[in-house]
C-alpha cells in the first residue's frame, strides 16, 4: 500500500507499508505486488481492462476474514453474526455470509428475497426498520424470519394482527433506544432521543408488558443499535451497561432468548490515522482501531452473566474494507488554482463524500514515484458535490490512467443511482486467482426499460 503524508513542514512524502503490514493492520486483501495493485492474487488493472470502469471489487477472503474475526471474538457466548444486508447486498457477498453460517440484518422484503435468492436462510434474519408495510410482515412470516426488530407500538399491533390471519405467532424482539451518544457522523447516529429510531428506554418494560398480551407475539428478544462507524468501544460499553440489566428483567419476565447489540463497527478508512502509522498524529490522540477482540474483551464480561444468545449485525465491519470501485481518468483539468481529475465514476456510483463528506483512500493502480500534486477527483455529475477528494497530494497521472477509490465495499454499490441516465457499474469478485463477474454492468436500454409515453401523447 501506498499513501501520502504531510509533514508538518508542509513537505509531502510518499510512504509505501508492505503486504505484511498490511496484513498486520488484517484490513484487507489489496495491496501492491512491485508497481501493480492486486485484490488478492488478481491484478486490478488487469481486471479494469476487461471489464472496463466504473467497476466494483470485492475480495472475499476480506469478506471472509472480517466474518471470522467478530465470529470467533464471541465464540465463548451462543451468537450468531448477522451481516447488515443493506451494506452490501450482492449475492455473491450474501453468499459468502451464509457458507460461513452467518445470520443477516435485513430491512425490506427485497432483502429477505434477496437473502433467499443468494442461498440463506429466512430463519436466521432479524427483520429491522421503523416502516414495514403489510406485505412486507406477512412476506416475513410465511417465509419465517427469525425475529421482527420492532420499532414502535402501532407496529407491534400490525404484526400482532397479520400474524393471527395467518395463524402464526410472531417472534419480535423491541428495539430500544438507550439514549447513548454514538460520536459519529450525525446522519448515522440512531441511538440518541434526537432520531426516530427504536422505543424509549424508560417505556420499554411497559411496552413488554402490553406486548405479552397480544395473543399472536412471541417475545423473542430485545435489540438496540446505536450508529454507524464507531470507532472507540465506550458507546457500545455504556449502552450494554445500560441495557443489559434492562434484558436480563425482560429475561425473567417474558422468556427472552437472545439480545442484539445491532451493528456499527467502524472501520479504518485513512490508515494515515491510524495509531502508529506515520500521520497518525493529526488524528489527535492516535487512537487505536476498534478491533472484534477488543470489542469482546470489552463487552464479554457484561455478556456472559445474561445467559441470552448474542446477535450483532455489522454491516461496514464486514463489507467495508473487502471492495473498491475502479475509476479510469478521462481528463486532467489544470485551472489557476486546481488540478482536476476528471474521472468516469460518479456520486451516482459512490455517494458518500456528497452525502457524508466521507474520506475513500485513493490509490493508483500503478504505483509512480515522483512528486505529489495537489488534486481533486471528480464526478461527470453535473452537481458540485460530486467530488470523491478536494486538494489531496496525489501521484502525477493522465488520461487513461486508473484509480482505485478504496473502502468501497460498504454503502457503495447499494446506494447507486441512474442519475444522469448513468448504467450502474459491473461488480467483481476474486478469490484467490479467480474473478468473477457477480453483477453484469447495465446497458443504457434497461435504464429506462420501465418507462413509456402517456397514451395521449401517441
Ligand atoms: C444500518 C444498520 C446496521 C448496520 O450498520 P453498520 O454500521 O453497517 O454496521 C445494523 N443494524 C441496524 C438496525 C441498522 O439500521
Amino acid at each position: 500500500m501506498v499513501f501520502t503524508t504531510a509533514r508538518p513542514q508542509g513537505l509531502a512524502v510518499l510512504h509505501f507499508i508492505t503486504k505484511s503490514e498490511n496484513q498486520n493492520h488484517s484490513m484487507h486483501h489489496f495491496h501492491y505486488h512491485g508497481s501493480q495493485l492486486y485484490c488478492e492474487d488478481v491484478s486490478v488493472e488487469t481486471l479494469a481492462r476487461k471489464y472496463g470502469t466504473p467497476l466494483f471489487i470485492y475480495s472475499q477472503q476480506t469478506i471472509t476474514d472480517r466474518f471470522l474475526a467478530l465470529d470467533q471474538a464471541l465464540s465463548e457466548l451462543d451468537h450468531l453474526v448477522c451481516f447488515a444486508v443493506k451494506s452490501n447486498s450482492n449475492r455473491a457477498v450474501l453468499r459468502t455470509v451464509a457458507d460461513l453460517g452467518g445470520g443477516f440484518d435485513i430491512v425490506s422484503a427485497g432483502e429477505l428475497q434477496r437473502v433467499i435468492a443468494a442461498g440463506g436462510q429466512a430463519g436466521k434474519c432479524a427483520f429491522a426498520g421503523v416502516g414495514k408495510s403489510e406485505a412486507e410482515i406477512r412476506y416475513a412470516l410465511e417465509q419465517g424470519v427469525y425475529t421482527f426488530n420492532v420499532e414502535s407500538e402501532a407496529e407491534l399491533k400490525r404484526i400482532d394482527a397479520i400474524a393471527g390471519r395467518l395463524k402464526k405467532k410472531a417472534p419480535v424482539a423491541v428495539r430500544v433506544n438507550p439514549n447513548v451518544e454514538a460520536h459519529t457522523h450525525a446522519k448515522i447516529t440512531t441511538g440518541t432521543y434526537e432520531n426516530k429510531f427504536g422505543i424509549a428506554f424508560e417505556e420499554i418494560e411497559k411496552v413488554y408488558a402490553r406486548a405479552s398480551r397480544m395473543k399472536n407475539l412471541w417475545l423473542r428478544g430485545v435489540q438496540m443499535h446505536i450508529g454507524s462507524q464507531i470507532t472507540e468501544s465506550t458507546p457500545f460499553e455504556t449502552a450494554v451497561r445500560k441495557v443489559g440489566p434492562l434484558a436480563a428483567r425482560l429475561k425473567a419476565r417474558h422468556g427472552l432468548e437472545f439480545f442484539s447489540l445491532g451493528g456499527g463497527i467502524g472501520i479504518v478508512y485513512d490508515p494515515a490515522l491510524e495509531s502508529g502509522s506515520p500521520k497518525w498524529w493529526l488524528a489527535g490522540a492516535g487512537r487505536k482501531t476498534l478491533t472484534p477482540a477488543r470489542y469482546a474483551e470489552r463487552l464479554l464480561p457484561d455478556l456472559k452473566s445474561l445467559g441470552l444468545r448474542i446477535l450483532l449485525e455489522p454491516g461496514r465491519f464486514i463489507s467495508g474494507n473487502s471492495g473498491i470501485l475502479v475509476t479510469r481518468i478521462e481528463y486532467v483539468k489544470r485551472t489557476g488554482r486546481k488540478n482536476f481529475l476528471i474521472v468516469d465514476a460518479a456520486m451516482n456510483d459512490l455517494i458518500r463524500p456528497a452525502f457524508y463528506d466521507a474520506y475513500h483512500q485513493i490509490l493508483p493502480l500503478s504505483r509512480k514515484g515522483g512528486k505529489l500534486i495537489s488534486s481533486d477527483v471528480v464526478g461527470p455529475v453535473c452537481e458540485s458535490g460530486d467530488y470523491f477528494c478536494h486538494d489531496r497530494p496525489l501521484p502525477k497521472v493522465g488520461e487513461g490512467d486508473y484509480l482505485a477509490l478504496m473502502s468501497a465495499g460498504a454503502y457503495g454499490s447499494v446506494m447507486g443511482s441512474n442519475y444522469n441516465s448513468r448504467a450502474l457499474p459491473a461488480e467483481i469478485m476474486v478469490r484467490g486467482k479467480k474473478a468473477a463477474v457477480v453483477r453484469r454492468r447495465q446497458a443504457l436500454e434497461e435504464i429506462h426499460v420501465g418507462e413509456s409515453i402517456a397514451p395521449w401523447q401517441k
